[in-house]
């Protein structure tokens, strides 16, 4: 890892230049409300002391929507015509850990049984400027999911706020080295003690569960009342899966022009859902709000963990500062903690 310094003002100079070379600069938008495209370096906000925005950015690698290929019938036959992906490289600027891990994380399920070539390519496409994290508020828990506000892991680059508008710029991985190569005039000489100094100082949250008793206590606990009671309240309005930066659920459908033609789109979807596991034959094996929480649970905490040997969730909080009747997930897995230490 090596360590340079950057100002404010050259972190500007090199957005704008990243702009000018047809680079796509995704920077978090000034109400904290989700990610937007950087069209003016002026305007870009490292966002290391607020909350984090209400939407993850996993929309710029896992799009809500998108063709996986167009069709054209012919008399006896077809023509499949493959939609363009985006060449450009993505440059996320000022991701917190909780978002920084995400874009790991889902390539596991990605690079599984099929590649997906939509999200590989983007994900490949990526370069993501992290930043230490100096916000909690009571829905943060990164902590309790192997991860840190100074976790530097999932980032290329590692921004560390400093005195007079300065930041330290740690270059994390061999992927951000050779990207920073032709704007190294924007860095100087960094200071390895005063950025572990400025890390030294950052509060992280309590831990609040242990993950792995969590994950263990699903195992044989399937059918509890736990879940139950979380699914008398919960509306399945899939919120929570929509803001959040690891859910990575998505549908298939295929829509038609007139018989002669069509798309074969890929959409989000949420097992929050009812619509979500219904069978053509009417059955639903999650017939109650029940049991899609609980699969909301075990996935993240168990199965996920079990097959990829990674959490599926950041405690980022963002489902929970969200979710309308507040179901706190966290809340729900200390639960689960307290519950498994009760046997
Ligand atoms: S946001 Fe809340 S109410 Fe909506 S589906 Fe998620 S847990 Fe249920
Ligand atoms: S499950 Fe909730 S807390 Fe965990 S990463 Fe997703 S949105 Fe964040």
């Amino acid at each position: 890892m090596e360590e340079k310094l950057i100002s404010h003002q050259n972190m500007i100079s090199l957005v704008s230049d990243l702009i000018k070379a047809n680079h796509l600069v995704i920077g978090q938008d000034d109400k904290s409300i989700g990610w937007k495209r950087i069209a003016d370096a002026a305007e870009i906000k490292i966002n290391h002391s607020g909350i984090p925005s209400n939407v993850s950015y996993k929309e710029f690698v896992f799009a809500k929507t998108e063709p996986i290929f167009y069709y054209k019938n012919k008399k006896d036959d077809f023509d499949l015509v493959e939609p363009n992906l985006e060449e450009r490289k993505i440059v996320f600027l000022g991701s917190k850990p909780c978002d920084a891990r995400s874009i790991e994380i889902m390539s596991k399920v990605f690079n599984w049984d099929y590649k997906d070539k939509f999200f590989n390519q983007r994900a490949e496409n990526s370069i993501i400027f992290g930043v230490a994290c100096n916000y909690q508020d009571e829905f943060c828990f990164c902590t309790s999911v192997g991860l840190t506000p100074t976790t530097e892991n999932g980032s290329d680059i590692f921004l560390v706020p400093l005195a007079e508008n300065n930041y330290a710029f740690r270059i994390v991985t061999d992927k951000g080295k050779d990207f920073i190569k032709p704007y190294e005039k924007y860095l100087s000489d960094g200071n390895s003690n005063l950025s572990t100094e400025a890390l030294s100082k950052i509060k992280h949250p309590e831990k609040r569960f242990e993950s792995e008793k969590v994950r263990k206590w699903i195992t044989g606990n399937f059918e509890h009342k736990l879940f139950d009671k979380v699914g008398e309240t919960c509306l399945g309005c899939g919120q929570c899966a929509f803001v959040c930066p690891v859910c990575h659920c998505f549908d298939i459908v295929d829509e038609e022009c007139n018989y002669s033609c069509g798309r074969r789109m890929k959409n989000w979807d949420a097992c929050q859902f009812g619509l979500f596991t219904l069978h053509g034959s009417g059955h639903n094996p999650r017939d109650n709000q029940g049991k899609r929480y609980r699969q909301r649970i075990a996935h993240k905490f168990k199965y996920y963990t079990d097959k990829f040997d990674e959490i599926l969730c950041t405690g980022c909080g963002r489902c929970s500062r969200g979710c309308p009747v507040g179901i706190d997930i966290a809340a729900v897995a200390s639960e689960i903690n307290f519950v498994a230490n009760q046997v």
